[in-house]
């Protein structure tokens, strides 16, 4: 076989083989098929497309081409979640801890910010001396005293997924609902997991811009999920403006200590308790959704998450003193407050945009393997539908250089649109499907 017959089948709308595709998932692990060429593959994806057959093996090629853990030594029930990537989604910070705390062991590999969306390893790397990258050993080893994890793809989890994540990046093919499904469920299949709760984004700030496309990624990841006999829940939720205020990755992390205190933005803390909630339920720990809200909510309040958070940032070695005091985390040099250029109700706070003027300070990445500024980033302090008078802040932005600042601030100016007539949210929540008979989204 080689790899350029594999990548011209794909371009002229042929449907590959599982041999095929196992050929060119191992090949360009091994360092065999170069980037040039599994760029080109992943371009002749994006325009066209894949069979559900088609992608349940590249999740399964994905999925294998490393080691595929099995923790029930550990936990008789596996349950993981995995966000398709937002704006201000630091979801995880909060949701792991909280559900480990609840009595359900929680070992989650996450990913890196890909394009304008932020992403949960970068977060963490602004806590001091946490180390990301785990070995399968100290995962399991950690997961079993502490209940906790939060690491990156390790080089013998999913190692193509990592490849593959890295070069869609920066190769303008990350929009595509089989390299998305595929890319997500091998994570979650290589790391174990019986149960998933999938955190599906749809917006402006998210890949999915339409509910359409939302609902079908969705459906692509429960049906992988059944094929591959996985309980799968997947939440479509709103993603036009950010996830709580803060966004950026020290800031962001200093939003989720608030939030573990039991503080932090209404509209995020209500987005945890509910991804927490179904993975309680999905995980068997309860038996009704309503009982996994109120242990959710009681867990929270308690201080038992933020004890779990305090505990796995110590188990990987991260600097306790500066989660205990977030304002020792990085801070930017340049502070600067964006006012509102007139009066009236906000129509739009656009996710997408304020993603951009984010990556524009430094910390995302608009190249493969760039470090990302853990300090820079905004604060969102309106929501969409509020009313704002003329001057009054609507941004904060904290910065590092004085052109990166002024490009970002250029990114904010087209993130809002006043106008004087009310608006009426969009509903967070639209969707929620599944493969559980005995889920409210079956
Ligand atoms: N998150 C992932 O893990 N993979 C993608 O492709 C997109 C978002």
């Amino acid at each position: 076989m080689r790899a350029v017959d594999i990548i011209e089948k794909k371009r002229d709308g042929g449907e590959l083989t599982p041999e095929e595709i196992r050929f060119f998932v191992e090949g360009f692990t091994r360092g065999e098929i170069p980037d040039y060429q599994a760029a080109a593959f992943l371009m002749a994806v994006y325009f066209q497309g894949m069979t559900p057959r088609e992608t349940a093996e590249l999740t399964l090629a994905m999925a294998y081409s490393g080691q595929v853990l099995d923790l029930h030594d550990i936990a008789p029930v596996v349950v993981d979640k995995h966000s398709t990537g937002g704006v201000g989604d630091k979801v995880s910070l909060v949701v792991v801890p909280l559900v480990a705390a609840a009595g359900l062991p929680v070992g989650k590999m996450s990913g890196r910010g890909l394009s304008f969306t932020g992403g949960t390893i970068d977060k963490l790397e602004s806590i001091r001396g946490l180390r990301v990258e785990l070995t399968v050993e100290e995962f399991r080893e950690q997961l079993r005293r502490v209940g906790a994890v939060l690491c990156g793809q390790s080089a013998d989890l999913a190692p193509a997924d990592g490849k593959f994540y890295a070069l869609r990046d920066v190769t303008g093919t990350v929009p595509s609902i089989p390299l998305i499904a595929a890319s997500i469920m091998s994570k979650k299949i290589a790391g174990g997991a019986d149960a998933i709760v999938l955190d599906v984004k749809v917006g402006n700030g998210a890949f999915m811009k339409t509910l359409d496309q939302a609902r079908a990624l969705a459906r692509q990841m429960v049906d992988i999920g059944t094929a591959l006999n996985r309980r799968v829940v997947a939440v479509i939720s709103d993603m036009n403006q950010p996830l709580g205020e803060a966004v950026g990755n020290a800031l962001e992390v200093k939003e989720a200590i608030a939030t573990l205190r039991d503080d932090g933005p209404a509209d995020f803390r209500e987005h945890c308790l509910t991804i927490a909630a179904h993975m309680l339920h999905l995980g068997g720990r309860v038996r009704h959704l309503e009982e996994a809200r109120r242990l959710a909510e009681a867990t929270l309040a308690s201080g038992a998450a933020w004890e779990k958070f305090r505990a796995l940032v110590a188990a990987q070695g991260g600097d306790i003193r500066q989660i205990e005091d977030p304002e020792q985390l990085p801070r930017a040099r340049l502070i600067r407050e964006i006012p509102a250029p007139a009066e009236g109700y906000l129509a739009e706070v656009r996710a997408y945009e304020i993603g951009m003027a984010s990556v524009a300070l430094g910390a995302g990445r608009t190249k493969k393997g760039e470090p990302v500024d853990p300090a820079v980033g905004i604060i969102v302090h309106r929501k969409a539908g509020d009313f704002v008078r003329r001057g009054e802040p609507l941004f904060t932005v904290h910065a590092n250089e004085e052109g990166r600042l002024a490009e970002a601030e250029r990114w904010l100016a087209r993130a809002v649109r006043i106008q004087e007539a009310p608006v009426s949210p969009r509903p967070h929540i639209y969707e929620i499907l599944s493969n559980v008979s005995d889920h409210p989204g079956q």
